[in-house]
């Protein structure tokens, strides 16, 4: 079986910047079978700041579900402290709470 890779995209996050949040980038999630981007989140500690501070790195294993095909994205890895959003105000999401193997969130994203 071919072995499908969850590309990571780290772009710089666009204009709608929260306040007080150094800038880290954001990791999108796009929808593997639309290819619309579903979130993005926004990280605002790195593994290497938080080990500078004495904290344990954090990942996390998200999937989110696409609400305009009712597809889904693959499951990809989200390195540091990060924020779930929207890459537009026209998204909307929420945790799903489901439990999958191998995932530790899931998400659900709709327009
Ligand atoms: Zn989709």
């Amino acid at each position: 079986m071919e072995e499908k890779k969850a590309k990571i995209e780290i772009s710089r996050p666009k204009e709608r910047q929260p306040m007080g949040l150094q800038d880290h980038g954001t990791v999108d999630i796009a929808c593997a079978d639309c290819g619309e981007i579903l979130m993005e989140f926004l990280i605002v500690q790195t593994n290497e700041e938080l080990s500078k501070r004495g904290l344990d790195p954090m990942s996390c294993k998200v999937m989110v579900r696409c609400g305009l095909c009712n597809g889904k994205s693959y499951i990809q890895e989200v390195h540091g402290q990060f924020y779930p959003g929207t890459p537009s105000d026209e998204m909307s999401f929420e945790p799903t709470g489901e439990k999958i193997d191998g995932c530790d969130f899931v998400f659900k994203a709709w327009k």
